[in-house]
This record gives C-alpha cells, sequence and structure tokens, in this order.
C-alpha cells in the first residue's frame, strides 16, 4: 500500500500518533478534467476510498430516496445542490471507518461554504490536505463532455473524440445504441460549466489564502494513465 506522507512543517493540527494521520486529496477541476478517472486509478494505488459527491447524489436519485427525489431536478439541470445536503453527506461518509487513514474527494468542495465546512471537518480529525488542480484547455473540457456516450445497458463510457467504439454509436460489449447521458447534453453541459466558472474556481483564490497546499497539473493532451503518473509522483514527493 502506497503511504501518503505528510510534510513536517505544516503539522500545527497533526497529533503525535502517525496512526491518526489521515490526508484529504482534493482532487479539483472543471467538470470534464478528468477528476473522476484519476481519483479512481489513485484511490486504487493508495488503497483509500475515492469520494464522489455526484456519484452519491446520482445513488440516491436511482435508489429514490427522500433526497434523492430533492435534488433529482437539480442534478438534470446541471445546477448545484444545497450546500448543507452536501456537507453532511461528507461529514457523514468521511467518519466511516474505511476513510481512517484517508479518502480523495471528487467533486468537492464546489462552493465556499463547502470549503469552509471541509476545513472545520478536517481540522477537528487531525487531517492534512493537499488538493491538485487538474488543468485542461476550455475547448478540450467542451469536446469531452459534448463527446461523451454511454451504454445504457452495462454504463461503459465512451468518447466520439478520445474513445470511440468500435462501430459508432454502439456499445462494444452489449451492442445496445449509446446514449448522451441526461447532464451531457449541450444546454446542461453549459450550466455545469457556468456552475464551475462562477462558483468552484474561486476557491482556488480561497485555498491559496488558506495556506493549503495546492498543485497544478496539466491533463489537457496526455492520456489518463500519463496524468495519474504525474499526479501520483507528486502526491509521493509530499
Ligand atoms: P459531478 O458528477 O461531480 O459532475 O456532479 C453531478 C451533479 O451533482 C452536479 O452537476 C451537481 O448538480 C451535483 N453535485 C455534485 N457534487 C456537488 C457538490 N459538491 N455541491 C453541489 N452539487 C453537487
Amino acid at each position: 500500500m502506497q503511504k501518503v506522507r505528510v510534510r513536517t512543517e505544516q503539522t500545527s493540527q497533526i497529533p503525535n500518533s502517525k496512526s491518526q494521520i489521515r490526508s484529504a486529496l482534493v482532487l479539483f477541476g472543471s467538470p470534464g478534467s478528468g477528476k473522476g478517472t484519476q481519483s479512481k486509478l489513485l484511490a486504487k494505488a493508495l488503497s483509500i476510498p475515492q469520494i464522489s459527491t455526484g456519484d452519491m447524489l446520482r445513488e440516491h436519485v436511482r435508489q429514490g430516496s427522500v433526497m434523492g427525489s430533492a435534488v433529482e431536478a437539480k442534478l438534470k439541470a446541471g445546477i448545484l445542490v444545497k450546500d448543507e445536503v452536501v456537507n453532511r453527506l461528507v461529514e457523514k461518509r468521511i467518519s466511516q471507518p474505511d476513510c481512517a487513514r484517508g479518502f480523495i474527494l471528487d467533486g468537492y468542495p464546489r462552493t465556499r461554504a463547502q470549503a469552509e465546512a471541509l476545513c472545520g471537518m478536517l481540522a477537528a480529525n487531525y487531517t492534512s490536505e493537499l488538493v491538485i488542480h487538474l488543468v485542461v484547455d476550455y475547448n478540450v473540457i467542451i469536446a469531452r463532455l459534448t463527446g461523451r456516450r454511454q451504454c445504457p445497458v452495462c454504463g461503459t463510457l465512451y468518447n466520439v473524440a478520445s474513445k470511440p467504439p468500435k462501430v459508432p454509436g454502439v456499445c462494444d460489449l452489449e451492442g445496445a445504441q449509446l446514449i448522451v447521458r441526461e447532464d451531457d447534453r449541450e444546454e446542461v453541459i453549459r450550466h455545469r460549466l457556468e456552475a464551475y466558472e462562477q462558483q468552484t474556481r474561486p476557491l482556488l483564490d480561497y485555498f491559496r489564502e488558506e495556506g493549503k497546499r495546492l498543485y497544478e497539473v496539466d491533463a489537457s493532451y496526455d492520456p489518463p494513465e500519463a496524468v495519474f503518473r504525474k499526479v501520483l509522483a507528486l502526491i509521493q514527493k509530499q
């Protein structure tokens, strides 16, 4: 298992016992920057869980829970869900035993109120933080998001430009006709990118002001495995 080390000069909140050190990795970036892909690869390599608020919310919608019904319309429209809702989800999730050695946040925090809530949760639990910003060209983001297709049967994701199926429009595994996911429709993509620019990107300044360790990784053109190697090297240098 890879060990995520913490720098000693930033350990004012870190207790003496190493067993209590937990590292929170925040994968930060625009929709379509590859946060999901990278955090899954990291979770596997570091043996710590990936926590995707988007996945958790979609699961609530799929199960038809009270929360799921309350947030469904927002997810479909690409609008951010209320801070209190996601903060509660994350707080509960990171208190689970499998997060004891650390976790990777994917898609959280997305607003100033969420970032402040996260800082509070981490300080209380003696966790060190590392923010990795996946920087991707705007045109590449648009191509990735508009080109995304999904198999309605097995869920496999394709991209008409970067990861096309063998037969255009048809799933390699199931032979089913590929679909455009509801929140990948052009109108919804516009809302998701607006939400990122207005509410999420400004968090980079917040992280800097708060003295968080923030690193940028260029993730525009390299294949996911090459981006992953850069991200992992960065983490291991800490
Ligand atoms: P994602 O899969 O991370 O792009 O998230 C899909 C959708 O879930 C977003 O467009 C939002 O509607 C909602 N969502 C996910 N994470 C958050 C968050 N941290 N704060 C508010 N809404 C979120």
